[in-house]
């Protein structure tokens, strides 16, 4: 029962993250006004608003002009869902989950954003980085479960620092051998954040897995479409997905490389 309640948390949150994605970049408001259709600006009336339901009952077209509304959308709100699920199931309903769900939130929306247009807003990854600290001096003060997310206030420092600071100094060598910006400004801010949420051990998972599941897909790009040159490929979604691996799988990666036997 409680799960069914985290799957429908996650869908009206996933809603919610649909008019960021949307919204943040044109530096519009998420509060106000209410959804419109973005092809006839007609006002979305609530009960079309339903997460995942309306989408399928009105056939992913807008009531009022029937243009064809993106499966983002629904895309968006299902891992939401999926995600809430995930998390409710590993931590149970507390600190660990607000904590890794609000994250998880925003990497969504970066992902999404990327995406689209190829920027990881600082809106997010900034503020991001504050929080995740803050969250590890809240967790610090209050006693936790064994199977907590948040890291100790010294390592969440520890991983802003790594995360900010390897992705620099990669970037910087890049630039002097090569003569092109090659990584983003953005995906250091967004590695410095991944960081400070879940200490600095995630770093060197986030950024290995990133760079291995990017060069795959990267280069199956390349053949697939023929492109030979260099794929600008959106890096953001890798690194979130690493986040993603280290949240339910990294206490267990931790004890199998520190585990003497
Ligand atoms: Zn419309």
């Amino acid at each position: 029962m409680f799960h069914f309640l985290a799957f429908v948390f996650g869908t009206v949150v996933g809603s919610f993250l649909n008019v960021c994605i949307l919204r943040i970049p044109n530096g519009d408001s998420i509060v106000s006004p209410s959804s419109r259709c973005p092809n006839c600006k007609a006002a979305i009336s609530f009960y079309d608003n339903i997460p995942l339901l309306s989408y399928l009952l009105l056939r992913a077209r807008c009531r009022t002009c029937a243009v064809r509304i993106s499966p983002r959308y629904f895309v968006v709100e299902l891992l939401t869902a999926l995600l809430a699920l995930a998390l409710f199931d590993r931590f149970g309903f507390g600190l660990s989950f607000f904590v890794s769900f609000v994250f998880v939130g925003a990497l969504i929306v970066i992902s999404f954003i990327d995406l689209d247009i190829r920027i990881v807003p600082d809106v997010i990854s900034l503020p991001g980085i504050v929080l995740g600290l803050a969250f590890s001096l809240v967790g610090y003060f209050i006693v936790t479960s064994e199977s907590s997310v948040i890291p100790s206030p010294l390592s969440s420092l520890l991983g802003m620092l790594a995360g900010g600071g390897f992705l620099l100094a990669t970037a910087w060598v890049y630039e002097k051998i090569t003569g092109v910006e090659g990584m983003g400004g953005g995906d250091i801010k967004l590695l410095a954040m991944i960081g400070a949420f879940l200490g600095w051990q995630s770093v060197p998972v986030t950024l290995f897995f990133a760079s291995l599941v990017g060069s795959i897909v990267g280069i199956g790009c390349m053949l697939a479409t023929g492109a030979g040159r260099r794929l600008a490929l959106p890096f953001a979604p890798f690194l979130c997905a690493g986040a993603l691996l280290f949240i339910f799988f990294g206490q267990d990666l931790i004890q199998f490389y520190m585990s003497p036997s």
